[in-house]
């Protein structure tokens, strides 16, 4: 079993998954083109948040 030291992990770029080094200008991505890509997910809404809309309050009825 080979032990890996902290320094020698790699951080993945978010958007393709490539090492990236933590030098990285454009750190956590592994380039400029990865990280408008990222940003533009969300934008886009491609990230949705678990749980939101799920409880909707409606007015129509419950009136007691
Ligand atoms: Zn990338």
């Amino acid at each position: 079993m080979k032990l890996v030291s902290a320094t020698e992990m790699k951080f993945r770029c978010p958007t393709c998954r490539k090492a990236v080094e933590r030098t990285s200008d454009y750190f956590p991505f592994c380039s400029d083109r990865c990280k408008t890509t990222d940003l533009g997910r969300w934008a886009a809404g491609e990230y949705s948040i678990p749980g939101e809309n799920a409880y909707i309050p409606d007015d129509s009825e419950g009136h007691f």
